[in-house]
Parts: structure tokens; sequence; C-alpha cells
């Protein structure tokens, strides 16, 4: 190279480094060559726990479920009254006998007095109708008041007899209380979902009264207090990010179960005490996706699941979560049909 077409060969490079370059337009390849795994089936049949299908005919659902190895697919209806019932009946009624149902609590009357005692009664009607638990989802804790204006704890004792009615008629309660942590943090360059929050500020729960540490100290009293009632905390209880608290909470409460609905991103970039967790708790983690029932979604489970390979995307159906892979955690077959199948059949009637 002459010193000429080297002076030129550096103005360019430099030129370019000096393109200012927006985080959103980054959108880099990985260079890295490793080893990939589809796997198109689940390794055992599997239950996926925690879905939300309302809009969906179960009937469309069963040759991706064949395709994939889900036996089972649970809805958790959105609807509730009278709607809610007739979505419990689409799924659980179906004659392929392959859908459960969850109900959804109601709280649509909650400043009218007598709340406590018909919440008690909606949910008998809706386990007689044939819904194997009741979900209950963030708006408690963050939005909803009581008939005195007041913002309702989500161990307000007002609500033991429905916990206690669930655990008498042998149903469990799922929770969906909370957010990754970063949802809870100011949306500014520090925070490691930020293209996510920025998209959607709505998302951020920055200015909610309780922080989310309230939240789920709230939450645990609440599996505390009830322990002949089981619990599913949704998403690795709302802590993946700290397996070593989610590990301390399954250990004070053996009435609760855990799902990993929407958190594989999570497990994933943390591969090592991902799996001890696994093996650890295979009795108490449930198979649930959160997402719309696909191939490609599922499949990308099954390898993080079941395989050591590195590196890869993980299932993001809406958005970017943050700029991070996964990477496979290659768990023990026992461990796999405990925590695709086993698990969750006890809480399946047929
Ligand atoms: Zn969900």
């Amino acid at each position: 190279m002459t010193d000429k077409d080297k002076d030129k060969f550096l103005a360019m490079v430099s030129a370019r480094a000096e393109v200012e370059l927006r985080l959103s337009d980054f959108d880099p390849r990985t260079m890295m060559v490793t080893r990939q795994h589809i796997i198109e089936k689940a390794k055992f049949p599997a239950v996926d726990f925690h879905n939300h299908l309302d809009g969906m005919d179960p009937g469309d659902l069963l040759p991706i479920m064949d395709r994939c190895g889900i036996e089972h697919l649970i809805n958790i209806t959105m609807r509730t009254g009278d709607e809610g019932i007739s979505m419990i009946d689409k799924f659980q009624g179906h004659p392929s006998n392959r859908f459960s149902a969850i109900g959804w609590m109601d709280w649509s009357d909650l400043p009218v007095p007598g709340f406590f005692d018909r919440a008690v009664e909606r949910l008998e009607r809706m386990v007689d109708c044939g819904a194997i638990g009741l979900k209950i989802w963030k708006d408690l804790g963050i939005s909803l008041r009581d008939d005195h204006g007041a913002l309702l704890c989500i161990d307000d004792e007002r609500l033991c007899p429905l916990f206690a009615k669930a655990g008498e008629i042998g149903v469990p309660v799922m929770f969906h209380i909370a957010d990754p942590d970063a949802f809870f943090l100011p949306i500014d360059r520090f925070n490691e979902r930020y293209e996510e929050l920025a998209a959607h500020p709505e998302w951020s729960f920055h200015d909610s009264i309780f922080s989310k540490d309230d939240l789920l100290a709230q939450r645990d009293n609440v599996f505390a207090r009830h322990p002949e009632t089981t619990f599913v905390a949704a998403h690795i209880a709302e802590k993946p990010e700290n397996l070593a608290y989610v590990g301390d909470l399954l250990d004070r409460n053996p009435n609760l179960m855990i799902d990993i609905g929407a958190r594989v991103a999570e497990l994933g970039r943390q591969p090592f005490t991902a799996r001890d967790f696994f093996i650890r708790y295979a009795d108490r983690i449930l198979f649930g996706t959160d997402l719309v029932p696909e191939e490609e979604m599922y499949q990308l489970h099954f390898r993080f699941l079941e395989t050591s390979d590195e590196y890869f995307d993980y299932p993001s159906h809406a958005s970017r979560q943050g700029r991070w892979k996964i990477y496979g955690i290659d768990l023990p077959d026992d461990v796999l049909s405990k925590v695709y199948r086993e698990n969750a059949m006890r809480f399946i009637i047929r």
C-alpha cells in the first residue's frame, strides 16, 4: 500500500467511525459458529400451563400441539362473569380433552359492599363449571381500590376467605402481580430493558405506589398465611433475575409452585444457576409459555430446556427485551418429564 493509499484508507475509516448510529438501528450479527439443534417436539408430552387463548378455537390448535408434542394446553381466560364461564366451557369442555381453563378474578364491583363474599361465590361457580384454578393479576396492589377509595393490598385480610376457599375446594391460585425488576426503575441509560420501555413507557411501574419489593412481600405473606392452599407464582415468581430469592421462597412455602411463562430470556442468560435451580426444584416448576402457540416459539423453549446450545436468540414475540442471547440448560430426563408434564398433571381434571 502506498502512503497515498494508506492516507486515503485511514481517512475513510475515521469518517465511517464518526457516523452516529442510533441504538434502535444497531443490529449486530454474531460471528459465533455454534451447534444448533432444532427440537421439533418436546422430549416428553408437555403441558403448557400458562397461556391466553380466549380468541382462539381449540380445534385449530390441535395440529400445532401434535407437531410440537404439547399434550395439553391451559387457557387462562381473561374474561369474567358469564363470558368467563363460556370461555371455561369452550376449553375445559372441548371433546379432545386436551384443554383446561383457569378463571380470571372479577374485580368489576370491588367498590360495591359485599364484594368479598361475592368473590368467594364466583370462585365456586367457576370451579363448578370446570375451572382448575383462579388467576389474580397485577391490577391487585397497583390500581384496584376498595369502597373507601383505598388501594387494595395483596395481603388485605378481606381476601382471606377467597384464598381459604380455593384451598378447601382444591384449586390453585395463580398470581401474576409484578413485572421484571427493570420495569420498576427509571427509564434511563442504566435500564437494561431501555429499548422496550422506551417503546412502551406505559409498561413502567416506576411511579407505582408500592415498590416491587413491597408487592412481593405482600404476596409472600399470602403464601405463608394459607399453607392449605396451593399457589402458582407465575413467571418464576416474578423474580427470575434472582433465583436465590425464588429458591428461598420455595423452601419456605411447600404449598408453592412456579411457572416459567415468558421468562426463558432471563433463565437462559444464567445457564449454570438455572440448571442447578431446575434440578433442585424439579417438583415445583411448571412448563408454561405465555406466548401465542406457534411451532417456532415451542421449539425455542425445547432448545433452551433440552440442549446445551450456546448463544442463541430467545423467543420474543412483541419486542426486544434486553440485548443478550441465551444458552441451553440441557436438563436430565427425570427433570424434564416433571417440568413438562408430571407436575402439571396433578392439577388437571379429565
Ligand atoms: Zn399470562
